[in-house]
């Protein structure tokens, strides 16, 4: 009940889409009989979670935050969240997040920017981006109206929200969760994750959201290991690498302190500290920026007026006047703009020049992980270049957005679990998030790297 008042007080922030309250009490009382019968409660029994607009729940509106979905009511259910709910959560409501989750600052939902419940110490009292594209999940979390929240990472949703917000969030190997069911952007990029205030919660919703599944081609056919049954902050025995190449130039001095920081940290925890090359990273952001579009362009073909939510059929139109009409009116900016880019890179004359380029370097992007590993278990960057920036400063600069992106896309294109977890405040009172990247399938020490820091 608290945390339904806490919901309807905090609609300020515009965090939730839609409330679901009496799903998280029907979840209470569930876990009440259990409890009187005397049994298991569930790894989740009764907490009370918000589930990124982006996965389809059973009756509930699913918009992906699009006017393209407005309305639409899914008649199945995600993996994902099926799963949270055989483990005993609830469901708040559905949170807010950048259309078809493309942003980082969820300035482009349909139904309006989510406000970050921080605020500068002394800065004027500008309101702040809560990053993005899952805004509405970390602005939720860190305001306390839920425990917890699910988000998805493409090329950073849930580690950059985390990060500006003061929050944990991981982004598990590519495959541990079940994509079916949740509005896809980059097929080959997405992947869902727990976000919630601390590491072992993380830990605890990841273990319930993750496990194979036959829906998803895609799909890890692994046991889920007992990770918060493995938590352990002792790094004694572990080498942490640093990776040169995110040391650029003209960072910002807290950041790279933030950094330092993180390292004394895990060096008292017993961690041995290296230094590594990832020499491609430089053509991560630009091989991202064209794989993510041209994925999205043909993901987001479907929305043709025909299949799902919004139609537009103006008066004696024929079907291409409609697909047109649909899609013009259905879609936000920056969608369109993706859409735009990732048919102009698939395009006949331009496949080979972009596409196949971008995928060369994710390749290579990749292989400078698996070297990397022969001389660290788990590596050590900042999750984003800034804290969070005031809402309204990026928007008519799509570049500088993606820019925000750098430190996050390289872990997305090798499918390698990464976290962020909360490294302190910087002189303006702000949140600053350091980023775990790890082996694939070992989100045990990027876990446990995480609860070193924290
Ligand atoms: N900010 C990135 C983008 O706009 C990542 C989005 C995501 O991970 N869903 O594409």
């Amino acid at each position: 009940e608290a945390f339904n008042a806490n919901v309807a007080a905090a609609s300020q922030l515009n965090a939730f889409i839609v409330a679901t309250p009496e799903k998280a009490v029907e979840a209470a009382q569930a876990v009440d009989a259990k409890r009187a019968k005397g049994q298991d409660l569930g790894k989740m029994g009764g907490v009370p979670i918000g589930m990124k607009d982006l996965f389809a729940t059973n009756g509930v509106q699913t918009t992906a935050a699009s006017h393209m979905l407005e309305g639409f009511v899914p008649q199945y259910e995600s993996t994902v969240s099926q799963k949270l709910w055989d483990a005993g959560a609830g469901m708040l409501g559905k949170l807010n997040l950048d259309q078809f989750a493309m942003g980082s600052s969820n300035e482009t939902s349909y139904f309006g920017n989510v406000i970050s419940p921080w605020r500068r110490k002394d800065g004027g009292n500008a309101d702040l981006a809560p990053g993005g594209s899952s805004g509405g999940s970390s602005s939720a979390v860190a305001a306390r109206l839920c425990p917890a929240a699910t988000g998805t990472d493409t090329g950073g949703s849930i580690r950059q929200p985390a990060a500006f917000t003061g929050i944990s969030g991981i982004k598990p190997t590519y495959g541990r969760c079940s994509r079916w069911g949740v509005v896809a952007f980059a097929s080959s990029l997405d992947q869902a994750g727990p976000m919630a205030r601390d590491v072992t919660d993380c830990a605890i919703m990841l273990e319930a959201m993750a496990g194979f599944d036959p829906k998803d081609s895609t799909s890890l056919n692994l046991p889920v290991p007992e990770w918060e049954a493995g938590l352990n902050p002792d790094m004694k025995g572990k080498k942490v690498g640093i990776p040169r190449e995110y040391r650029m130039d003209g960072m910002d001095p807290e950041i790279l302190k933030s950094w330092d920081d993180g390292i004394a940290w895990l060096k008292d925890a017993g961690a041995e500290v290296v230094d590594i090359s990832l020499p491609h990273t430089k053509y991560a952001l630009p091989a991202y920026y064209i794989i993510a579009p041209a994925e999205a362009s043909s993901n987001l073909a479907r929305y043709d007026g025909v299949r799902y939510g919004l139609r537009d059929l103006p008066e004696g139109a024929g079907l291409q006047d409609m697909y047109a009409a649909t899609r013009a009116d259905g879609f936000g900016p920056e969608v369109k703009r993706r859409i735009m880019i990732g048919t102009y890179v698939l395009s006949a004359g331009f496949y080979d020049a972009y596409y196949n380029q971008a995928q060369k370097v994710r390749a290579l992007i990749a292989r400078d992980f698996e070297q990397a590993w022969s001389q660290c278990d788990v590596i050590l960057a900042p999750t984003c270049p800034s804290a969070a920036f005031a809402l309204g400063d990026k928007t008519s600069d799509p570049l500088s957005m993606y820019l925000n992106d750098v430190f996050a896309v390289p872990a997305s294109l090798a499918g390698l679990p990464a976290m962020s977890v909360p490294a302190g405040l910087n002189s303006e009172g702000l949140p600053l998030g350091l980023q775990i990247i790890g082996k694939a399938f070992d989100e045990q020490g990027v876990l446990n790297a995480g609860l070193a820091i924290e």
